[in-house]
């Protein structure tokens, strides 16, 4: 079970609360989606007005269990705030360093789903054989495996991360960061989506049809432009939480 609320509503700013059903909402989204590994893999979001500090589950919930209240509020130097201070030490590792890296970031994702792993263990990756693939490969970088929970492994984590927005993380899983919950969700799910096809092509005994190149940089292109807009992700967002809210809605306690 979940552990019980650990927040203080009388010193806790409106932000903060937002930005905590917003990240629950994301733990349940991603549920809905498939994207979970039992208690393991984490998703995280800064706090407006407080850029040092960030929200991430705590340690030992399933995602679908995840409210608003049991997530765990950190600071980059490892400070916890919460009086649920179960976190996962990989966990604080990963986001502290993107955090640390990346000002412009306001949440960051990560998952273990086979497909994602599976495109991790593989020495070239994605290739430009999809639509889906062409939304994220002008910006996507691959991470070497470091040993994780070092301070080695954080630095390098930050370093990859200032590359791109769409990591894959070599031997491990993906991880996409956004300067909103809705951008980062929609670069993982089209990276997600961008793994999926290339696993299903990768089983198939044709070769995949070629993409003219002029067409995959004009595609580049456009999702960059995209991605710049702070409407990027939101309409998608808004459909995915009207998805999870026909299951209940309470994320939000
Ligand atoms: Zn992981």
């Amino acid at each position: 079970m979940n552990a019980p609320p650990s927040v203080d509503h009388a010193n806790m700013s409106d932000a903060e609360w937002q930005t905590r059903c917003d990240l629950a909402a994301l733990y349940r989204i991603s549920d809905l989606y498939g994207w979970t590994d039992t208690i393991n893999t984490h998703m995280s979001a800064r706090i407006p007005g407080e850029p040092k500090c960030f929200l991430i589950n705590n340690y030992g919930d399933l995602f679908h269990e995840i409210t608003a209240s049991s997530l765990v509020k950190m600071d980059i130097d490892g400070k916890v705030y919460s009086t649920n201070d179960s976190f996962n030490a990989a966990g604080f590792t990963i986001h502290s360093g993107v955090y640390k890296a990346r000002p412009d970031v306001y949440c960051v994702t990560h998952t273990h789903t086979r497909a994602g792993t599976g495109i991790s263990v593989l020495k070239q990756g994605l290739r430009p054989i999809s639509q889906d693939a062409l939304a994220v490969l002008d910006e996507v970088v691959y991470h070497e495996y470091g040993m994780p929970t070092t301070d080695e492994e954080c630095e390098s984590l930050g370093v990859s991360c200032q590359k791109g927005s769409s990591v894959v993380l070599r031997n491990h899983g993906l991880l996409t960061v956004g300067a909103t919950i809705p951008a980062a969700l929609r670069r993982l799910y089209m990276l997600e989506r961008a793994c999926e096809v290339e696993i299903i092509a990768r089983g198939l005994d044709e070769e995949p049809t070629p993409i003219d190149p002029e067409v995959v940089r004009q595609y580049g292109e456009r999702a960059r432009q995209q991605r710049a807009s702070p409407e990027f992700g939101v309409a998608d967002w808004k459909a995915a939480v009207r998805q999870i809210e026909g299951r209940g809605s309470d994320w939000r306690q």
